[in-house]
């Protein structure tokens, strides 16, 4: 073990010696006062224990594991009502955790349609009428993508194509560039859009001869149609959050930090959690801060056993933009466009004001922060609040992309959890280095330092900006490598971690960052039968990206059933 896992390890459990673990899990139980009701052997257990690093059987009882060991000796726990699964060559991991990642939006994005690349009017209009298909009558159908630079004659559209697919639907679909939306009839009646309708200042509603809108509305005259698109019905709402979890599930995902929703969505989160209906875990932050005020009024979930489905607990902040788009807040000019260094989008004195606000309520703060001048900020604000104070609500930072050398041992000192997305890393890496220039890099993307320096970090792929799967992120992880194995060796490769940091970043340091220490993120006797079983053993290399997921449960529930064995040739 190196002395960086060690260490980490000592951040995240207080003690390396099993059992000890705070607040700490049952007595490990060796003999069995039962039989239990899942007992699982593979070619290797990774249990994340110290204690026991490697073991070839797990028995689960009810929500919680109760032996870790040889495969000889779990089958004292098979009774005649256990379920058995032997998984010769297979890999069982603590249940894999994404730490920065948007469930609900990845089933928006499911629903919303593309017409991304087809080459004609017509062709949009059938994917619309595809769409339709299934949905109540009334329902909106949003989608984007389109673009009439790539159709015969490359004229701008009109309502009619859409009104043909989906006369009982309204459809409004954002032009690739997001500056137009093309709309059908129904929807420029839920509008009240018509001949009368003047053009909005810095926008435009295109017409025909007669003066009738065509069905293009331009940049701010989007918004009449925009508007009026109702808020998501809780039926529609849980319908994503059940395709989104499906697909966590079949990425090897037991949990989720779903970095910001509003209350509607969490009050379908709860009732699925309640109903039992939510086949993941969900660990839920507010979005914005038209939450602050009214937090006192209200109290953050606990979740002491570790076991509850849905935990609302935090709010989520944005302090800066994205690197790409020069909307990161740099403490340096831009090193290819040196008129610009970022913008913050809250002040230090509203970040300070935020921080009080919700300590004060006992929330839990996650700010999104990508550039050096962000994160500077954050961590002055959340010191702001006074010695222990960030360290003990467990205040995070999402990204933490951009560091200057001066505030990276900060996290540490303060025990602010730096919560980061391999895969950032290697999506920014072809143009990450123009926009910073080589002195800045030092600081970027710097999970090697920052574990060096005692800070926790939080792994996750902030979906569905990326691919959702978590092996993706530990092959980013342990290679810097994107998936044609560019550039050799690694992008800066110091900063690369082994295969055991990246894992626990994926497992005990969520439960961490999730309160959930001692109950969850390590496979050992008296913690929850959280567990991903993968289809063989891992190595810190490209076969990271093909391992596929054999079977994940959830609080002892087998919520994806391993494959069925190939049948004999
Ligand atoms: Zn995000």
């Amino acid at each position: 073990m190196s002395n960086a896992l060690r260490a980490t390890l000592l951040s995240l459990f207080g003690s390396l010696a099993p059992g000890c673990a705070s607040p700490g899990p049952p007595a490990p139980t060796s003999a069995p006062d039962a039989p239990a009701d899942l007992v699982i052997t593979a070619g290797v257990v990774r249990t994340m224990d110290p204690g026991r690093p490697r073991a070839e059987a797990v028995a689960v009882r009810g929500e919680r594991i109760v032996f870790v060991g040889s495969a000889a000796d779990a089958k004292a726990f098979v009774g005649p009502e256990t379920r058995v699964e032997e998984l010769p060559g297979r890999a069982i991991v603590p249940g894999l955790v994404d730490g920065h990642a948007h469930l609900y939006g990845l089933g928006v994005a499911l629903e919303t349609l593309s017409v991304r690349g087809v080459r004609s009017a017509e062709a949009a209009a059938a994917l619309v009428a595809d769409s339709a298909k299934g949905r109540p009558s009334g329902e909106w159908i949003t989608g984007r993508g389109w673009d009439q630079n790539l159709w015969p004659g490359a004229a701008f559209p009109t309502h009619a194509p859409l009104d043909a697919a989906a006369p009982e639907h309204p459809v409004a679909l954002r032009r690739v560039d997001g500056h137009a939306l093309w709309a059908n009839a129904a929807a420029m009646r839920a509008a009240g859009v018509g001949r009368g309708t003047q053009d909005p200042a810095g926008g435009r509603i295109l017409r025909d001869a007669a003066g009738e809108p065509t069905g293009v509305f331009v940049d701010n005259a989007m918004g009449l149609v925009e508007a009026k698109i109702p808020a998501d019905p809780p039926a529609v709402r849980e319908r994503r959050i059940l395709r989104a979890a499906e697909a966590a599930l079949s990425s090897g995902l037991t949990a989720v930090h779903e970095m910001g929703i509003d209350d509607e969505t969490a009050s379908v989160y709860r009732a699925l959690a309640a109903a039992g209906r939510l086949p993941i875990r969900v660990y839920a932050y507010l979005a914005g801060d038209g939450h602050l005020e009214g937090l006192k009024a209200r109290a953050p979930d606990v979740d002491p056993t570790g076991t509850a489905l849905f935990v609302l607990r935090g709010v989520k902040l944005f302090a800066d933009g994205a690197l790409g788009s020069r909307g990161a807040a740099l403490l340096e000019p831009y090193a290819d466009e040196p008129s610009t260094s970022g913008l913050l989008l809250m002040d230090r004195e509203a970040l300070a004001r935020a921080a009080r606000l919700v300590a004060d309520a006992g929330f839990q703060l996650a700010v999104h922060a990508i550039g050096d001048r962000a994160n500077r900020a954050v961590l002055d604000a959340f010191e702001a609040l006074g010695p222990g104070r960030a360290a003990a609500l467990r205040f995070r930072v999402e990204h933490a992309q951009i560091l200057s050398p001066d505030d990276l041992p900060r996290f540490s000192a303060l025990g602010v959890i730096a919560s980061m997305q391999p895969t950032h890393a290697t999506s920014d890496m072809p143009w990450a280095p123009a926009r910073l220039g080589p002195r800045r890099l030092e600081g970027a993307y710097a999970w090697r330092s920052l574990l060096s320096s005692g800070a926790r970090l939080v792994f996750g792929s902030d979906f569905p900006v990326e691919d959702p799967s978590p092996l993706l992120g530990l092959y980013a992880a342990v290679t810097r490598q994107d998936l044609s194995g560019q550039p050799p060796g690694g992008w800066m490769p110091g900063e690369r971690l082994d295969l055991d940091e990246a894992l626990l970043a994926f497992t005990a340091a969520p439960a961490y960052a999730a309160f959930a220490e001692g109950q969850r993120g390590r496979i050992a006797p008296g913690y929850v039968a959280d567990l991903t079983v993968l289809g063989r053993d891992l190595s810190p290399d490209r076969s990271l990206v093909g391992t596929p997921i054999d079977m994940v449960v959830v609080g002892g529930r087998v919520a994806r059933a391993p494959a069925p064995a190939p049948a004999p040739r």
